[in-house]
């Protein structure tokens, strides 16, 4: 498969094409597990977001289908083990491990659940693991569901800084009307902007039988990738090795564009969203580093000021009492206190472990 300009996917799938009957439909998790290997292959990071415990559940312990949230969650609970194994071993042959992540809507909305989940993210990545996230349909109450997971897909992009998120349905992206009523319905390659027009295009006929996404959710679920900075494409899941020929335009998809990069909109999150709650004084040599585009490391600071917690957005100002750049703490304050002017090992010797040598990683971090 030629390397997409792709650097991180997320891909959606929901529960019509994960599973078949009453099991889980292996062909296509064999195929999706090809194509995610070939990916890895170029060079391109793989995150799942895969639906279909509720489905598996319900027919494991003979649940009638039903709206109730108990019943559901029930269901989930039941299904989402035969799900993960299921993906488990459609990896295995290619040498690839699955890594269940359940979130809740709190996950993307918290900072610090937010950076956490993301660390996590981070890190299996950089173990060669493939994240498989649901949402943790078993537990969530209604205020904190998510709900479907083309919106959840698009959050986990965002919270994986994706530059890609797929949404693979049954229907090979949007129409100008409803192809299945109307034969003068055209596709649509490209949207460049989701416009009220746009928007309407989606109605509520287009839904899928089994998962809870239609079209709507899809294109809410791109709005919310754009302003991440993240491109989403909405094409078939049907066929074989559906991700390579969509990526190599032999299988066609509606394509929305992404406003900016996942990095630069996750820098006017810190940037514009955030007050800052403290500050971490910094000397000379740190500042001009800061500059440089380094990282803030506990050797060029002099003094913390007022309390904040891991994750909180943090002033960093210079020996003259000016704000240089501002970010998230990968410490709280008592902790940075106790790091001042530390190197590398000699944090773990002061706190008993370490969560990296930077105080405030570059990549969290804005220069004012
Ligand atoms: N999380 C649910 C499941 O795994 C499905 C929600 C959805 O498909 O949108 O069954």
């Amino acid at each position: 498969m030629a390397a997409p300009p792709f650097r991180r996917l997320v891909v959606k799938l929901g529960s019509a094409l994960v599973t078949s009957g009453e099991g889980t439909d292996t062909a296509f998790l064999a195929g999706i597990a090809e194509d995610v290997a070939a990916l890895r292959r170029d060079g391109t990071e793989i995150i799942l977001v895969s639906s279909g415990a509720v489905a598996l559940g319900r027919s494991l312990l003979a649940l009638p289908r039903s709206a109730r949230l108990d019943s559901k969650q029930a269901a989930a609970a039941a299904g989402q083990p035969l799900l993960m194994q299921a993906w488990g071993r459609a990896l295995a042959p290619h040498g690839l491990v699955a890594a269940q992540l359940l979130l809740t809507a709190h996950d993307s909305e918290d900072r610090r659940a937010f950076l956490n989940a993301r660390a996590t993210i981070a890190a299996l990545l950089k173990a060669g693991a493939v994240p498989v996230i649901n949402e943790n349909d078993s537990t969530a109450t209604a205020e904190l569901r998510v709900g479907d997971n083309d919106r959840l897909s698009a959050r986990v992009a965002q919270l994986a800084g994706a530059d890609l998120l797929i949404l693979l349905s049954d229907i090979d992206g949007l129409y100008t009307a409803d192809p299945s009523r109307d034969p003068e319905a055209s596709h649509i390659p490209h949207v460049a902007a989701l416009t009220p027009d746009i928007m309407a295009l989606a109605g509520d006929a287009l839904t899928e039988g089994l998962g809870t996404g239609g079209m709507r959710t899809k294109l809410e679920a791109a709005r919310i990738a754009a302003a991440a900075g993240c491109t989403t494409l909405i094409g078939s899941g049907a066929g074989e090795r559906p991700l390579a020929r969509l990526l190599s335009g032999e299988a066609r998809s509606t394509r929305i564009a992404a406003e900016g990069s996942p990095a630069r909109a996750y820098k006017a999150w810190i940037a514009g969203t955030l007050g800052p709650v403290g500050a971490v004084r910094i000397d000379s040599g740190a500042a001009a580093a800061l500059r440089r585009g380094s990282s803030l490391l506990p050797a060029g600071v002099t003094a913390i000021d007022g309390r904040f917690a891991r994750g909180d957005c943090v002033r960093i100002v210079d020996e003259n009492g000016i704000e240089q750049a501002r970010g998230l703490s990968r410490y709280d304050a008592e902790e940075a206190a106790r790091m001042i002017g530390a190197k590398g090992a000699d944090i773990e010797a002061r706190l008993g472990y370490s969560r990296g040598d930077a105080l405030i990683h570059r990549d969290d971090m804005v220069l004012r």
